[in-house]
């Protein structure tokens, strides 16, 4: 079944579990997603279309994939949400809505505290009237090899309560030493930072760039507010390398699927594992 984002998000922050939020490209990615997801009795949290809204060939391909990805959505016998990952642009966002995403994710982190909170409120106004959720982001999370460790980044727990407040915000990702894509050795994060804003704020919490965090940090996360972590370079990794390294001589089309799609699906395991979001969706 198909879920809001606040809803699912609501019992893991109750019972301190995390749920993996996942890349999810096409139709026979999604269907392995909700594969994997029932047999693991978990929730599942699809990130899609994340590309600016510029782009007009993204705009017929958001389209399609949100009406198939709803549907199998629809069918699935675990708790599905979708969410509309990274959105810069107001006109970003209304297309998500439009497109039928249960939430939207304005990241608005680089721009200034005043003027972050003034264009995420705007957005939130906007979706609460269509019952659509809002994803915000208070510090930055940038990318993880081009980031040296700088704390000026990181999420001050003072303005999270200010910021959630005055935009309404569903969810807030938080920038407590996590980065996109792959890290400069291994990531480090600030669990007393962590404290603090879950105990300042009281909305769950979001961790963007969980590909290369130790396994017991995210466990640890998971039960310290983190209740929703984004899975992206981990899932590319497995599709790439299950191609690569797959014998495809005499592989029909369905086989190039199972070889990209198979190793995606022991990494959904894998991370529904960590952040005990398996046995959930009871
Ligand atoms: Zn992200």
């Amino acid at each position: 079944m198909i879920i809001g984002l606040r809803e699912l998000l609501k019992r893991a922050k109750e019972e301190k579990y995390g749920i993996p939020a996942f890349a999810v490209e096409d139709e026979n990615c999604m269907r392995s997603a909700i594969k994997i997801a029932e047999q693991m009795k978990s929730p599942l949290i699809v990130l899609a279309g994340f590309k600016e809204y510029s782009n007009e060939k993204e705009l017929d391909d958001l389209d399609y994939r949100t009406h198939s990805f709803l549907h199998y959505g629809e069918l699935s016998s675990v708790p599905v949400a979708l969410v509309r990952d990274h959105t810069y642009h107001y006109e970003d966002a209304i297309i998500g809505v439009k497109a039928g995403f249960q939430c939207i994710m304005a990241d608005r982190s680089k721009l200034p505290f005043e003027e972050n909170i003034r264009q995420v409120a705007e957005i939130v106004k906007v979706c609460h009237a269509a019952n659509v959720d809002v994803e915000a982001e208070l510090g930055h999370v940038g990318l993880g090899l081009d980031l040296e460790k700088d704390s000026n980044v990181f999420t001050r727990p003072e303005e999270a309560a200010e910021y959630v407040r005055r935009t309404g915000c569903d969810a807030l990702a938080v920038s407590i030493g996590n980065a996109h894509g792959l890290y400069k050795g291994t990531p480090k994060l600030d669990f007393d930072l962590l404290k603090e804003i879950s105990a300042a704020t009281d909305v769950p919490l979001v961790l963007h760039g969980a590909t290369g965090i130790p396994e017991a940090d995210v466990t640890r996360a998971c039960q310290s507010g983190i209740c929703k972590i984004n899975v992206g370079t981990d899932t590319y990794m497995a599709c790439r390398d299950g191609v690569l390294n797959a014998d495809l001589s005499g592989a029909k089309v369905y086989g190039v699927f199972d070889a990209m799609y198979g190793g995606y699906m022991e990494v959904l395991r894998h991370w529904m594992t960590v952040t005990g979001s398996a046995g959930k969706a009871v």
